[in-house]
């Protein structure tokens, strides 16, 4: 019998509902044809309280070993741990992927299949600002090189992977400097990929266009903010902010992938936490984008279509109107977990 591959992932445990997020995502992994081994660090509020600077240092070291990890929810008291991770990692795109899942009621009956790709950098979001006197406002927003050529390298090539376009969307004809900048270093990563077709919009343009029609889009590219408002609006498309997952990448000089962090939207949920009833969807497809950018694309695929068919069959959480506790929908996801032929 061939051996078995190991996949080797750093785990940043939370708050909340994070451990049983966690265990499901373990009874997920045991069902896999491969073996994951997990390398938990613990970054919850209370031990963050007690030592977080060695905590922090856990976690970096654990990331940089694995160059993966998966992060379930933490509590923000004094310093947010998705900050804190974003700098020591030098996190400069996040990739989220936003689609329809049946059997999730939704106001909107377009199918929506989007992967928005956000420089996790700069924008208005680096600077608070300051008031000058008691009636003006000023703050600097940020557009750099590097980061916005690491997200449109990214959009591309995963453009290229799925075999469609880029659309890259800002403000860039008021923000000339700023989207300019963006919208340039976006054209010349165009110009590398002449198989890969590109579209630029303006994004007051792009979200009136994408809730008449979102099946037109499929790859956008954005600066920071634009895609904070892009992702929380297509979740609302899709009929659930809670449903999904991230990933956050630093890159190398090459603009390869350096570390990659993945995890599930949705907070703490400290009002269930313990009951074993949590939807542990978004961990599980959190994971399953884990699968993929680690080289096992058709895991990932297979999990990403078993939580789907899980949920569309209504074997879901009680948050979604199932009969299901955690553990027995995660049971439901891993009986259909087939390898294809
Ligand atoms: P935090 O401060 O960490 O964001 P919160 O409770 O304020 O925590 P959420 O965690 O987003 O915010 O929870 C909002 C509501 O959604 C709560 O009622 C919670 O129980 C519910 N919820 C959140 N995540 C899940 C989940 N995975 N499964 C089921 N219900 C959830």
């Amino acid at each position: 019998m061939p051996e078995r591959e190991t996949l080797h992932v750093a785990e940043f445990l939370g708050d909340g509902i994070s451990t049983e997020l966690s265990a499901s995502v373990h009874q997920v992994a045991q069902a896999l044809p491969i073996t994951v081994q997990f390398h938990p660090v613990d970054l919850s509020l209370e031990t963050r309280r007690r030592q977080a600077a060695v905590c922090y240092d856990e976690a970096m070291a654990a990331i940089r070993a694995h160059r993966i990890a998966l992060k379930y929810p933490t509590v923000t008291e004094k310093e947010s741990p998705n900050k804190v991770l974003r700098e020591r990692c030098r996190f400069s795109v996040i990739h989220r992927p936003v689609a329809s899942l049946p059997g999730v009621p939704t106001r909107h009956d377009g199918k929506v299949d989007l992967h928005i790709i956000r420089i996790a950098v700069g924008g208005t979001y680096e600077d608070a600002g300051r008031r000058i006197g008691d009636d003006v406002a000023v703050s600097i927003r940020v557009i750099e090189r590097r980061p916005s050529r690491e997200a449109a390298l990214y959009a591309f090539r995963l453009a290229r992977r799925l075999s469609c376009g880029v659309v890259s969307s800002s403000k860039h004809t008021i923000q000339r400097a700023t989207d300019g900048l963006f919208e340039e270093i976006v054209l010349e990563v165009a110009r590398e990929f002449g198989d890969v077709p590109h579209q630029c919009e303006l994004f007051d343009a792009l979200l009136y266009k994408l809730v008449r029609n979102p099946e037109a889009y499929r790859v956008i590219v954005t600066p920071n903010e634009y895609g904070d408002f892009l992702s929380d609006m297509a979740c609302g498309m899709v009929g659930s902010i809670g449903l999904g997952a991230s990933a956050n990448y630093a890159f190398d000089e090459h603009g390869n992938v350096d570390l990659a962090m993945f995890d599930p939207a949705g907070g703490t949920a400290p009002d269930i936490a313990g009951q074993g009833v949590c939807n542990p969807s978004a961990a599980l497809l959190a994971f399953g984008m884990l699968l993929t950018h680690s080289g096992f694309r058709g895991l990932g695929t297979m999990l990403d279509e078993a939580i789907r068919a899980t949920i569309a069959a209504g074997e879901s959480t009680r948050d979604l109107g199932g009969p299901h506790s955690t553990a027995a929908f995660t049971a439901a996801v891993c009986r259909r977990l087939t390898p294809r032929a």
